[in-house]
């Protein structure tokens, strides 16, 4: 049986969708986190360069990919479309199950999606630096190499507790010429600010975000650049889901649900999106399913409201699903995904019920990422494995109702770099953590407070 299905480069997308222009009704307005006023473009244009701010409120439904940016991505795509024939055999579900990898590119995850695009546009506008966060390193990883590219520097604040856990993404940055800084630091006044009320702060997302988007107001060559949540993100990754459509016609089959494990929203906006497109414009009806941790449930316990992008309250203010801006996740989480707030265009689709979203706990997703990596042979990153826990529970539901439903899932990287929360769930010392509500009721209190 035909497993494997692959498009030839002369097959590659030339152009990204942009959701934005099949929306019911049009997205909140993105706020100034001082005035909690609607911002334009020149309020943005400190920290990004003006060709992403664009994307990010552009309501044309399609924008061509430059040729330099496709050069690039041609590099590994088109990723292959892969049936999971032994997975399938072992459940001995009727289901087909296919997954896009994604961890086929250099740095191992969707990211260099985007981050390759959004070095391009800073280049242009002649930017020397970029500065961003990374929590896990794939981030600052695929950023790194971006950079190197297209001879710009790069300079990544890193959450401390990963900075120290994975000295081997640290590595890989370094390669690529990136410079690296444990965060919170004493490099900026917001890492200064977090240190002087808690020295052994191990760091957040919010906190890393903060540092870089200071550097990029206080440096006018330097821009900040983010991996996920934002609009133009999301945009660059819907080539995975644009490739996997036409991948799924090679292979005759129609999607009947469609996975992505959920930090910010890009691996599974850029899967499902097009997937929308096709439900809105020609009446398909593709479920599609966002995973996150129940130690990090944004979209399942989360409060659609306006909050801050991050800690220190600098980066602009969007509604989204949002466990509020403080939100530190629990060191004893292993598996990623651990932003507070999530994509606003997923959130809006969520709200208004395209989107379904739930939440795992981690031991049986570390047990979904083992059964996958002994059935296909990859081990998943373990952020993945969230796609994976759901993609195979659909799979026994269909077994269990005996019908033979097509599960498509992204397996957005793979997790050679992960070895250490793989070591911790051999050793049996991960446990299971939901976040508690009582947590995001607290949080409600310190959103911003907005009047439109
Ligand atoms: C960063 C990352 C994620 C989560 O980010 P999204 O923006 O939600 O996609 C998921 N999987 C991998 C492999 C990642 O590196």
């Amino acid at each position: 049986m035909q497993t494997h299905f692959l498009l030839s480069q002369n097959d590659m997308p030339t152009r990204w969708y942009n959701a934005q222009a099949d929306l019911s009704e049009p997205l909140p307005p993105t706020l100034h986190p001082m005035t909690l006023k609607p911002v334009g473009p020149d309020d943005l244009s400190p920290i990004f360069p003006m060709g992403l701010i664009l994307q990010e409120v552009s309501q044309e439904r399609y924008i061509d990919i430059p040729q330099e940016i496709q050069d690039i991505l041609r590099l590994w795509r088109p990723t292959p479309l892969i049936r999971a024939t032994r997975l399938e055999a072992a459940l001995g579900t009727p289901a087909k199950i296919f997954y896009k990898y994604e961890g086929t590119s250099p740095t191992g995850s969707h990211k260099p999606n985007t981050s390759v695009a959004q070095a391009f546009y800073n280049k242009a506008e002649g930017i020397t630096r970029l500065a961003t966060e990374t929590g896990a390193g794939q981030w600052g990883s695929a950023l790194a190499m971006a950079c190197n590219f297209f001879d710009m520097e790069c300079k990544v604040y890193m959450v401390k507790v990963s900075y120290h856990q994975k000295p081997y993404r640290r590595s890989v940055m370094r390669l690529f010429g990136a410079s690296v800084t444990a965060s919170p630091s004493e490099e900026t006044d917001s890492g200064r600010a977090i240190l002087a009320q808690n020295p052994d702060s191990t760091g957040s997302l919010g906190i890393a975000i903060s540092e870089a988007v200071e550097v990029a107001l206080k440096n006018e060559d330097v821009k900040y650049s983010l991996g996920s949540v934002l609009n133009h993100v999301i945009m660059h990754q819907t080539i995975i889901g644009e490739e996997t459509l036409m991948q799924l016609d090679m292979a005759g089959a129609e999607a009947d649900v469609v996975i992505g494990c959920v930090g910010g929203g890009s691996n599974f906006g850029g899967l499902a999106l097009p997937f929308y497109r096709q439900n809105v414009q020609d009446g398909a009806k593709t479920r599609l399913v966002g995973v996150e941790p129940m130690a990090c449930p944004t979209m399942t316990k989360g409060i659609y409201a306006f909050d801050y992008g991050d800690t220190a309250k600098m980066a602009p203010v969007v509604k989204m699903d949002t466990l509020g801006h403080d939100f530190v996740p629990a060191g004893i989480h292993a598996g990623g995904l651990r932003y507070h707030g999530v994509s606003p265009l997923l959130a809006a689709l969520h709200h208004q019920g395209h989107i379904e979203a739930i939440a795992y706990n981690q031991i049986p997703v570390f047990e979904a990422a083992q059964q996958f990596t002994q059935t296909e042979g990859i081990i998943p990153a373990p952020e993945s494995a969230h796609a994976i826990r759901a993609a195979i529970d659909e799979a026994l539901d269909a077994k269990e109702k005996g019908d033979a439903r097509t599960i498509v899932f992204n397996l957005s990287g793979h997790g050679f770099l992960d070895m250490g929360a793989y070591d911790a769930y051999l050793g049996g010392e991960l446990e299971n953590y939901a976040y508690p509500e009582e947590l995001v009721q607290e949080a409600l209190s310190r959103l911003p407070q907005v009047e439109l």
